[in-house]
């Protein structure tokens, strides 16, 4: 036949969010011998990634897309279609913590998960790889091994689970230089063949030593234990923070001190308001899930302690603030300084700032916030919906209007602050080190507060131009 030489390697990937993006345009970048098209049922998400302003802000994805758009990557609504055509499906849809029924508010929902499988399914006509992107509970493969085969039609298909470990705000030099690409598949013949084919498209950039892998259940697993172990590290630290508060200690200098030790290695040991994102939270509580439905309570109950730091972390800041402004903020103006969940993105989803702000809101204070990225019809939307789900509200459960006007976004550091009574840092945007405080300070009541919950901001300069402050894990002012 005439098609067996060089016949491109078709790609499609289901799912063009955060980490369908990203990854996909990155392969596409690295392979061009590799035709990738991301398709997603949301058109606005599609219409945005076809156009110059991207559904989303990552520092260097504008330009990775702008090379490879229209060449080799291509953005669609056409699910089925480029399904059909492509010789391995990724599947990057979202998978939240389910909200009702068995396991609510504890197990992955794999709603999205499940209709895409059927999807495959339904209009494959040739054998297909089909690989887990999304984070999914341990032994989701048998269960969509199970949904493929039963609807296929003669078609072959190898299941592979192949995580992806990339940070937001990084995740374009993350996805260049991985620390690990991690492939787990069934060790049968067909099994080893689509591990070695996904393996040859990440070859054309990673070195094979960082190229691990496993069998399927290890790989699943092992997402979900490296994001335990990540948010691990920062309730760590945070524990510690309220220590260090109470007796005097430092937490950058007993961080710096812990971190020297290689074995336990310096990154990833800030102290903060708490952690935030999509995933920290949600695979901790998928993780206590499955070790729960696997009769391993204690195990459970360990990893729970990591999200129950992280609640206690953002109440005691919120504490802090009112019992430091007099025990009451009612009516005074507070300028809340970043809202996304870390620097670097504009992605809000479970940021801690939705919960500083609403713990503020009920003390009845005004917020008055900025953030370089966050557009202001998100942070309504984030403040009045009680669960937000990308394009998919769960629970709609309004503010009340007054409430409503307890709140305004604004575009400028200097105008969030201007007659506030206090100003409190809620992500660590590199911008929010070089502000002008005095001018900030010259322009708030007296007295002035700062509450840096994210050690960004210079304490003896701020405390010299006569702010109060209170940063986290560091001592208080006398
Ligand atoms: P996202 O919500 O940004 O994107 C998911 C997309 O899938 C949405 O655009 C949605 O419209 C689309 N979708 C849902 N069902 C579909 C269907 N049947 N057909 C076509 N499109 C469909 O989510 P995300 O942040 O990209 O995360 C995706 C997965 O990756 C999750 O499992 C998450 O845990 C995991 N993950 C996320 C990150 C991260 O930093 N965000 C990192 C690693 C892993």
């Amino acid at each position: 036949s005439t098609d067996t030489h060089s016949k491109m390697v078709k790609i499609c990937c289901i799912g063009a969010g955060y980490v369908g993006g990203p990854t996909m345009a990155v392969i596409a970048l690295k392979c061009p011998d590799i035709q990738v098209a991301v398709v997603d049922i949301s058109v606005p998400r599609i219409t945005a990634w076809n156009s110059d302003t991207l559904p989303i802000y990552e520092p260097g994805l504008d330009d990775v897309v702008k090379q490879c758009r229209g060449k080799n990557l291509f953005f669609s609504t056409e699910v089925e279609k480029h399904v059909c055509e492509a010789d391995i499906v990724f599947v990057s849809v979202n998978t939240p913590t389910k909200t009702r029924g068995l396991g609510a508010g504890k197990a992955a929902d794999l709603t999205y998960w499940e209709s895409a499988a059927r999807m495959i399914a339904d209009v494959s006509k040739s054998d297909k790889i089909v690989v887990e992107k999304s984070t999914v509970p341990v032994k989701t493969a048998e269960a969509i091994e199970k949904i493929l085969t039963h609807n296929s039609k003669g078609i072959n298909f190898q299941i592979l689970s192949n995580p992806e470990f990339l940070a937001e705000g990084t995740a374009v030099q993350d996805l260049f230089h991985p620390d690990r690409v991690l492939i787990g598949g069934r060790e049968t013949p067909g099994g080893e063949k689509a591990i070695a084919t996904l393996k040859s498209v990440y070859a054309h950039w990673v070195p094979d030593h960082n190229i691990i892998t496993t069998n399927l259940w290890s790989a699943e697993l092992s997402k979900l234990a490296a994001n335990a172990f990540l948010a691990q590290r920062i309730s760590s630290v945070n524990a510690m923070s309220a220590l260090c508060e109470a007796t005097g200690a430092n937490v950058n200098q007993v961080a710096y001190a812990v971190g020297k030790d290689t074995r336990i290695g310096p990154k990833f040991l800030n102290a903060s308001v708490g952690f935030g994102g999509s995933c920290f939270q949600k695979d901790i509580l998928n993780l206590v899930y499955i070790c729960e439905c696997n009769g391993l309570p204690e195990v459970a109950e360990y990893w729970k302690q990591v999200i129950k730091i992280n609640d206690y972390q953002k109440s005691r800041f919120v504490n802090r603030v009112v019992a430091s402004m007099f025990n009451t903020v009612s009516n005074k103006k507070i300028a809340i300084l970043g809202f996304a969940f870390k620097k670097d993105t504009g992605d809000t989803r479970e940021t801690p700032a939705i919960d500083v702000c609403k713990g503020l809101l009920g003390d009845k204070a005004c917020v008055s916030i900025y953030d370089p990225q966050v557009t202001e019809d998100q942070i309504q939307r984030d403040l009045t919906l009680n669960k937000f789900d990308w394009d998919h509200p769960i629970h709609l459960q309004p503010m009340s209007p007054t409430a409503v006007k307890q709140v305004t976004v604004v575009w400028d550091a200097y105008e969030a602050t201007k007659d506030a009574h206090a100003v409190c840092i809620l992500t660590e945007w590199d911008e929010f080190k070089n502000l002008d405080y005095k001018r900030i300070y010259d322009g708030m009541q007296k007295p002035a507060f700062i509450f840096d919950g994210r050690n960004v901001v210079d304490l003896e300069k701020v405390r010299e131009i006569g702010f109060i402050c209170y940063s986290i894990g560091k001592p208080l002012d006398a």
